[in-house]
């Protein structure tokens, strides 16, 4: 059996053309423009890719954005100060508090300095709460365990009743995809480093998300036949043919899995997109409900 690709790249460039005409339509409505708001604390390189990302799509879709950078050795009360100040800025719909946030600094505490209305990232922990709890909605939902989601639906999947198993339990991605997982009522199991016998887990999988971070980690035998499996991973790997001396591959041993998968999304060009469209439509999400 080959597995169908699920193409990310597509569904992603699908949902970022709905919110370019989203955009308009809100501002032929009268509406003010979108405005995300971008912190990058520090100089990781990843994370100054990420928001150079971030910013390039707003530029795209006509999305207003506002780069803020500070040093690594920002303080707290800094840091703090400058997302109240955006909270009170009507142009922002939008906050983005790049994370990993460098050592030292209280992540919890800056993230929940971020007005609930403006918390596009979903991280806060009100939103974060909401999505744990039965018959409540969060305002916005995490963008990559929400893209996930998203890849499932359009392959076809049944997440009704299915088997679903997370490997991985960060704030991130495995937790809050594990709960939308839950609220599209499948039986869902949550693994991480104390798993015993992970394999043997994975096996029973319907559905698999993996959310590791470790390189090629999930095997073709790790999978049950037809089963659909999101590869979260993205992971760098020497490869001197590469013309930056590495590639990127994901936590799933793509090769393997994919004669075994009943549909797999790559590593590039699957999980990745999804993330920074997801990320434009909460922005003009919140923007359509401050114009409301
Ligand atoms: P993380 O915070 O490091 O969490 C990794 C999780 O995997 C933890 O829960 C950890 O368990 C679990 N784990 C680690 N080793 C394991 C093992 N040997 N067996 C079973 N579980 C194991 O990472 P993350 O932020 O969730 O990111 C995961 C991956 O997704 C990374 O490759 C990251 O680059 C990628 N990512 C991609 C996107 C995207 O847009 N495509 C967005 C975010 C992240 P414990 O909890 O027990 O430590």
């Amino acid at each position: 059996m080959t597995a169908k690709i699920i193409d990310g790249k597509a569904i992603a460039a699908e949902l970022r053309q709905e919110v370019a005409k989203g955009v308009e339509a809100l501002l032929a409505a009268g509406g003010s423009r979108p405005g995300l708001a971008t912190v990058l604390v520090g100089e990781n390189p990843a994370s100054q890719t990420y928001v150079r990302m971030k910013r390039k799509a707003c530029e795209e879709l006509g999305i207003e954005s506002f780069g803020h950078e500070l040093p690594a050795d920002a303080t707290q009360e800094e840091i703090e100060k400058l997302v109240e100040k955006l909270n009170a800025d009507p142009g922002v719909h939008g906050i983005l508090v790049q994370l990993p946030l460098p050592a030292g600094l209280d992540e919890e505490a800056i993230l929940r300095a971020i007005s609930i209305e403006k918390d596009v990232d979903g991280f806060h922990p009100i939103n974060i709460g909401r999505l744990a709890q039965k018959g409540r909605e969060p305002l916005f939902v995490p963008c990559t365990p929400a893209g996930c989601i998203t890849l499932l639906k359009k392959a076809g999947a049944e997440l009704e009743g299915a088997e679903a198993i997370v490997v991985g339990r960060s704030n991130i991605v495995g937790m809050p995809a594990a709960l939308l997982l839950v609220k599209e009522n499948a039986t869902v199991t949550i693994c991480h480093s104390r798993t015993k016998d992970l394999p043997a887990v994975t096996r029973e999988a319907d559905v698999l998300i993996a959310a590791i971070g470790r390189p090629e980690m999930i095997k073709g035998d790790w999978i049950k036949p037809g089963a659909y499996v999101i590869d979260v991973g993205v992971n760098r790997v020497e490869d001197p043919s590469a013309k930056r001396g590495y590639r990127l591959v994901g936590d799933v041993a793509f090769d393997e899995a994919k004669e075994v998968a009943g549909a797999i999304t790559p590593v590039p060009g699957g999980v990745g997109p999804m993330t920074i469209a997801g990320l434009m439509n909460n922005t003009l999400r919140s923007a359509q409900r401050a114009s409301i």
